[in-house]
């Protein structure tokens, strides 16, 4: 069945709604899918819920390359280097290296900075033209330093992001404690704090669902769930995608937002993207006596508190090289104890769910790669660490590059 005018949205998390939501306001018919029943089954389902828009650091910075053997060994708790016989993850890993020098690391921050701000103006339209309710909330966040360098550090990039106008600024240990006082229980040290007050936390899966019925209400875009893309034909002037039940479409644009799975897709038309899988987990405890109502990052351990109305959702650890989605019980009780370790008196941890694993789609840089690949044919991929935070402003430049239909 041929279709112009359509859009085929492969991929149903943050970035394949955003993105659906986007090319319907320009005006394509738009068919999301996903090889789950439902949307935001992947990484956007149980992720931090942070809204960073302030905090837009690249993972590959001089301070981690000095770190890579430690974390190749397993040293380091929070974060796990996997190493395997895989060309394509070993090239990854290079550019990865190669991105860790001061010049790379300054350019992918900015980058990411000014289309974190983009995000914001985006969602903001958005609530403007749609009441959306998905717990949205002006927590504010306090980004923990561990010493004198990492506040050096900070110092640094705050400079540098300062142009893209999210309000920000480094504070010390007892300012810190007056903003947020649960952090008085917070065992580990810290030196000063990064306060971004006007970032957000939002339940992103609810986000997802609640745009899903705007754009099928008021747009007329459908969702079918339950298909696995398994090709795409790059025809040019229109694109075949052939799912797994053997049904087959086309339509005169396809955007491929799957997430880490991509390759899949991307790679038999010579389009392989440079993605990495980096695993990370999350659950939720009940509060406890001293509950923040401040979303803290706690940088030396890659922890993330955010609070939900009654509950605290605690996400981290990164496996960098692991793509295996389950939760492995291990690691994920390791990251209890850890969270429990320093932050002792926010959350009833003997309460906490079964807990929940997902896979940030990496880019060496740490920047999505929104890009037409033919007239038929663009992706929107590759969000790592910060998918929720992006969404809004990386689906806006995809409608841009895209265009209207005809
Ligand atoms: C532990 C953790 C904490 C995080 N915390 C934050 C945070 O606080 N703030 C923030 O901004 N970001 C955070 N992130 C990152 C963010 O969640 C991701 O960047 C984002 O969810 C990626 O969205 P996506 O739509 O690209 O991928 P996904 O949400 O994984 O969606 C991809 C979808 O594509 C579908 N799919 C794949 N291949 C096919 C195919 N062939 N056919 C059909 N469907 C297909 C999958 O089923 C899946 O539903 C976190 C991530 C993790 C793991």
């Amino acid at each position: 069945m041929g279709s112009t005018g359509t859009a085929i949205v492969i991929g149903a998390g943050v970035i394949g709604v955003t993105s659906a939501y986007a090319l319907a306001r320009k005006g394509w018919t738009v068919e999301l899918v996903d090889a789950a029943p439902d949307v935001a089954a992947g990484a956007s389902r149980g992720n931090g819920r942070q809204l960073s828009y302030s905090h837009t650091g690249a993972l590959a910075s001089p301070s981690l390359i000095a770190k890579l053997p430690q974390l190749a060994l397993g040293y380091d708790p929070a974060f796990r280097l996997s190493l395997r016989p895989d060309l394509a993850y070993a090239r990854w890993l290079t550019s990865f290296i190669w991105q860790c020098r001061r010049g790379a690391y300054v350019r992918n921050t900015l980058e990411c900075s000014r289309l974190a701000s983009e995000s914001r103006r985006a969602m903001d339209r958005l609530l403007d033209d749609h009441a959306l309710s998905f717990g949205l909330r002006d927590a504010g966040k306090l980004v923990l330093l561990p010493d004198t360098k990492s506040i050096e550090d900070a110092r640094a990039t705050l400079r540098l992001t300062a142009q893209f106008g999210q309000p920000q600024d480094i504070v010390s240990r007892s300012v810190a404690i007056e903003i947020e006082p649960a952090l008085e229980g917070f065992a580990a040290q810290f030196a000063g704090a990064v306060y971004a007050p006007q970032d957000q936390t939002a339940d992103c899966a609810l986000f997802c669902k609640r745009l899903l019925e705007t754009i099928t209400a008021e747009y007329g875009a459908i969702f079918r769930g339950g298909m696995r893309a398994v090709s795409i034909e790059d025809g040019k002037a229109e694109s075949v995608v052939r799912y797994a039940n053997g049904d087959a479409r086309s339509a005169s644009m396809v955007v491929v937002a799957g997430g880490h799975e991509v390759n899949w897709l991307l790679a038999p038309l010579g389009h392989r993207q440079a993605i990495a899988p980096m695993k990370g987990y999350s659950f939720t405890a009940p509060v406890g006596r001293k509950a923040p109502e401040v979303s803290i990052t706690d940088s030396a351990n890659r922890l993330v508190f955010t609070r939900l109305e009654d509950r605290i959702l605690v996400a981290g650890r990164a496996e960098l090289g692991e793509s295996w989605a389950a939760v492995d019980a291990d690691h994920l009780q390791a990251m209890k104890r850890q969270a429990q370790a320093v932050m002792p008196n926010v959350a009833d941890y003997s309460a906490s769910d079964e807990g929940w694993a997902g896979i940030r789609p990496m880019t060496p840089n740490s920047l999505p790669v929104t890009r037409k690949l033919s007239p038929s044919l663009a992706i929107n991929v590759g969000h790592g660490m910060l998918g929720w935070t992006l969404a809004m402003g990386s689906s806006n430049r995809l409608a841009q590059i895209v265009g209207s239909p005809g």
